[in-house]
Parts: structure tokens; C-alpha cells; sequence
């Protein structure tokens, strides 16, 4: 199947695993950081960049650009500007750098100011040193207000705060706190994660050896999902997403591009991109990623998803939205209404009051945000 490059601006995902120190709770691809290594590493995107430029024959146009990690924080501005240089941005491009609070200096902010990033994504995680002991970050609560406003003089006026919850010890008075400590920052964009592990995380496995007590899990996880959503709307904030919220107009645009099933570019190891009909996949592994650069070779590993399969990725990214599928859009896209085929289970569904269908929009209703994978496996 040969493959149809978008003719249009794409959104792009660059992936830096470099991290000054492993997270006991993280399953990201990430390797410690060297100075010698992140450079390699730097010139490694670079030659990528080039390559996928030479296979679209033009410059990229990219209309988001997110720099992800690993810890992207750790890429020097000029690293940041030459990675920049090899696309053609749009005017309007939203360029976001995921930052460690712990990174934040008058003299980062000054150099920051060099790129033309001009979107922040803090990983905060927490406003509990107890907390965020245990989740091993390395910032603590009273940092957080400084290190805002050190982002805010240098004039980043786009900034998304991330809170990780559900973790062992946490009550809901607690993270009441947490929520209210992130709305006290006045972040435009607030992004949440209810804590799961992978069996062989460092966290899981003092789990398992009773050293830490467990997550939170069934009725605590669910009421401290409901908490934070009842906060934040309280604050403001838009609920555009299942775990996403955002003060009007600072919907983040490049996340917004995976839930539409827009086409997004993947840059770097362990980084998944979807150029249609194609999803892929680069190796977590840096040394392989690069040998496959060096043989000038694009989306080693690739999977077709085209008809139901597309279809059911449609669906199931879209209706993370709140606002859930436009039906006319599916229609035009693939040629039917997302009832057909499917009539038996938006009944039952409907019946149960875990989705809203009206002649333009099919959507999850409140109860279901909650236990979304579940309603919408349903509906594939
Ligand atoms: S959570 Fe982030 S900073 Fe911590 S190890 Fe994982 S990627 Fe690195």
C-alpha cells in the first residue's frame, strides 16, 4: 500500500528519552542522561527530519509541534531552534515543551526565549512533599508558585500543568488540596492521570512486597475523578476531554490532533505516529533507531489500519472528547453513518445511559467518562 503523505499541515511529535533520574512509577522509554549522548541524540532528529523531508519532498509544515519525553526540557535552545529550522511552521504553530519543574532558572527562561516555544506543559505532578516523595520528584510543592512565575515573566502566557492521582496513601482531602493548589496557579490547560503501573515498575513491586500500600482503585479512583472534575468546572475550566481541561480558548491544538485522527508525525525512538493508512511505530531503542536512519529507513515497523480498524480507531479517539463525533464528519470520511453495524449496541448503551446520540453528535454521557475504555469497547 503505498503511502498518501498529507498535502496539508501536520502535527508533529518529537520524542527526547534522556531523564536525570528514573521516576519508580514511569513506563516511558527514557535512559540516563549523558551530555555527549543527548547531543548524538540531537543530530540523530536532525538527520530523521531529513530524511522524512526528502520522502515528502518539501519541508515539513507543521501546524503543533510537542516536544516529549523523557525530559525534552533537557534539549539546549539552539538543540531546539536547528530541530525548528527543519520544518516550515505554520504563523499560527503551537509549539509545546514538556519541562521539569526542577529545570526552571532566570537563565532557562532566557534561553527558552530564543525558540519559538510558546507552550509550556509542567510536569507538577503533585502539591504534597509526601507525594511527591514517593513519585520521586525531585521539585516540591513551594516551588511550583516560583517557578510559574519565573515561565510568566519571560512572558509564557500557555501553560498546562499535569497532576498525577490515585496514588498509595492518597485520600480525597488530599488531593482535594492538590487540585486546589493547581487551580491556585491559574493555569491555562490542566492535563490528569489516575496512576496505573506496569508489573515491573520499581512502585509496583514495592506493591507487591507490602512495602507501600496500594493505588487507588474503585469507588476512591472513581469519586476522585469526580472531585476533579466538579473543581475545576467550578474554576472555569472546560472539560474538553476525558482527562483534559482547559480555560476557553487553550484546548491543547496538538492533542486535539490525535482525538480528531488527524495525521501526526512521530520523530525519535519509542515515538508512534499515524500517517493514513498507516500507523507506526519507531524501535525503543536508540541505537536501533539509528542504525534504521542510517539505512534511510522510514516507519520500520508499520501496521495498515484502514476500513473497521480505522474506523474503530476513529471512534474510540474521538469519543475521548467530550464533545464526542461529529456524525457527518464519519459519514463524509467514510462513507456511511456510525450507526450502521452498530445499532445494537448504541441501543443497549443508550438504554444504560452511557452515551448521548442526537442527529449530529454521538457522545459519552457523564457516567461514563469514568469507565470510557469499557463503554467504548462496546461500540467496536
Ligand atoms: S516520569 Fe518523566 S522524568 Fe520521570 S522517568 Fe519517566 S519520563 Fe523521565
Amino acid at each position: 500500500m503505498e503511502q498518501v503523505f498529507p498535502l496539508g499541515p501536520i502535527a508533529v511529535y518529537l520524542h527526547n528519552p534522556f531523564c536525570l533520574k528514573p521516576c519508580p512509577y514511569c513506563s516511558f522509554y527514557r535512559v540516563p542522561y549523558h551530555q555527549r549522548q543527548q547531543s548524538d541524540y540531537l543530530r540523530l532528529l536532525i538527520d530523521e527530519l531529513k530524511l522524512w523531508k526528502r520522502k515528502f519532498g518539501r519541508k515539513i509544515e507543521a501546524k503543533s509541534v510537542y516536544f516529549g519525553g523523557g525530559t525534552p526540557g533537557l534539549l539546549t535552545a539552539d538543540g531546539i531552534n536547528k530541530i525548528l529550522q527543519e520544518m516550515q511552521l505554520e504563523p499560527d504553530a503551537e509549539i509545546t515543551l514538556e519541562i521539569n519543574p526542577i529545570q526552571i532558572t532566570p537563565s532557562f527562561t532566557n534561553e527558552l526565549k530564543t525558540t519559538p516555544i510558546n507552550r509550556i506543559s509542567l510536569g507538577v505532578q503533585s502539591f504534597d512533599d509526601e507525594m511527591l516523595e514517593l513519585l520521586g520528584r525531585r521539585h516540591r510543592a513551594a516551588d511550583t508558585p516560583a517557578k510559574m512565575q519565573l515561565l510568566r515573566d519571560a512572558g509564557y502566557d500557555n501553560i498546562s500543568l499535569d497532576l498525577i492521582y490515585g496514588l498509595p496513601t492518597q485520600t480525597l482531602a488530599m488531593l482535594e488540596k492538590d487540585v486546589e493548589g493547581l487551580i491556585g496557579q491559574r493555569p491555562q490547560h490542566i492535563s490528569t492521570y489516575l496512576l496505573t503501573l506496569d508489573d515491573d515498575s520499581p512502585m509496583a513491586m514495592e506493591i507487591d512486597n507490602q512495602k507501600i500500600p496500594p493505588l487507588a482503585e474503585g469507588d476512591l479512583a472513581a469519586d476522585m475523578y469526580e472531585m476533579i472534575c466538579g473543581l475545576l468546572a467550578e474554576a472555569g475550566y472546560l472539560h474538553y476531554e476525558i482527562s483534559n481541561f482547559a480555560l476557553p480558548g487553550y484546548e491543547g491544538k496538538h492533542n486535539l490532533s490525535y482525538w480528531k485522527s488527524e495525521p501526526y508525525l512521530a520523530i525519535g525512538a519509542s515515538a508512534s505516529g499515524w500517517l493514513p493508512p498507516w500507523r507506526y511505530d519507531n524501535p525503543a531503542d536508540i541505537n536501533e533507531h539509528r542504525a534504521n536512519i542510517q539505512a534511510q529507513l522510514l516507519m520500520p515497523a508499520k501496521e495498515l489500519r484502514q476500513g473497521k480498524d480505522e474506523e474503530d480507531d476513529f471512534l474510540m479517539m474521538g469519543l475521548r472528547l467530550t464533545r464526542g463525533i461529529d456524525r457527518d464528519k464519519f459519514k463524509h470520511h467514510f462513507g456511511h453513518d456510525l450507526t450502521e453495524q452498530r445499532q445494537a449496541a448504541i441501543d443497549k448503551l443508550l438504554k444504560l445511559g452511557m452515551i448521548k446520540l442526537d442527529d449530529n453528535r454521538l457522545r459519552l454521557s457523564e457516567d461514563a467518562l469514568f469507565i470510557s475504555n469499557s463503554v467504548i469497547g462496546e461500540l467496536l
